[in-house]
């Protein structure tokens, strides 16, 4: 299988693989993302942070296709998809993890990662109850998918355990492993990093950059900076639903307005 689907060329002024155009989110009166404008070129692994209820989680539901912006645009590869259905956004390779992950506990750690499949519009249920035999031909190629993906994010050896059984850190890396089986070229990542013990942290922030070296463009909410100023080349902060600034990791942390957001919450 190729784990990873082809990233776009690098051209000397990539179209950005992802465009927010002035996108606006409002919850009654309350604009939990307003008049935001950022854009992702191909291949960079992104950060977002920014304090609690700045709207990174919803920038990130509006971008997956779980909420429709209010006003306001976005691109993905240079087309319009804020009105697209999330399935149709992750057939187009956006693919989203969660902040918290909710796998089916009964089912086998295997089966959670085989749900992560895409299916293309092309696929018809007529055809498939007509032809029995390519259906049991495309279940085995899944499995053997899923098995290499498990055994990418080191847990192989729990393929057949029921998900129950994970811990947190487990957890999130087998909700990368799911989200992967989708072959996403756009990989949004909900805090990545939370709740996990430092050991599991360091698998994960390999992980996340083995997938960016294959290709795929990483956009991460994170709040563990170390990580963000190892793994990202570029940071997005939000404060209150908009664009604070933006920069190198190095940079933006110690921009007064970024301190001033986080101290101004309390959680700095
Ligand atoms: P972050 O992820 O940066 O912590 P969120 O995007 O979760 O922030 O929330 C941003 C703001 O929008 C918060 O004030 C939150 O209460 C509000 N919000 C988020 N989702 C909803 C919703 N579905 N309905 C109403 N308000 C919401
Ligand atoms: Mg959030």
């Amino acid at each position: 299988m190729t784990l990873f689907a082809d990233a776009p060329r690098p051209a000397s002024r990539p179209t950005p693989i992802l465009a927010v155009e002035a996108v606006t989110k409002r919850f009654g009166g309350h604009a939990a993302v307003d008049q935001l404008s950022l854009s992702v070129p191909p291949g960079l692994i992104a950060g977002l942070i920014g304090p609690n209820g700045a709207g990174k989680s919803t920038l990130f539901d509006l971008l997956a296709g779980r909420q429709s912006p209010t006003q306001g645009r976005i691109l993905y590869e240079g087309q319009s998809i804020e009105r697209r259905p999330a399935h149709r956004r992750a057939a187009l390779g956006i693919g989203r993890t969660f902040q918290i992950p909710r796998p089916f506990g009964a089912l086998s750690v295997r089966d959670n990662v085989m749900l992560g499949r895409q299916h293309h519009p092309g696929e018809r249920l007529l055809p498939n109850f007509l032809q029995p035999a390519r259906v049991v031909e495309a279940e085995r190629a899944a499995r053997r998918d899923a098995d290499e993906l498990l055994a990418f994010v080191s847990l192989g050896h729990l393929a057949g355990s029921p998900a129950r059984v994970l811990s947190g850190g487990q957890r999130k890396l087998l909700e990368l492993a799911r989200v992967m089986m989708g072959q996403p070229r756009l990989l949004l990542l909900d805090e990545p990093a939370a709740g996990v013990n430092p050991s599991l942290l360091e698998t994960i922030m390999e992980k996340v950059a083995a997938i960016a070296a294959r290709g795929v463009t990483v956009f991460l909410i994170e709040h563990n900076m170390d990580l963000v100023s190892r793994l990202c080349g570029h940071v997005f902060v939000m404060a209150e639903g908009r664009l604070l600034c933006e920069g190198a990791p190095a940079v933006v942390v110690r921009d007064p307005r970024v301190i001033e957001a986080y101290l101004g919450t309390g959680a700095a």
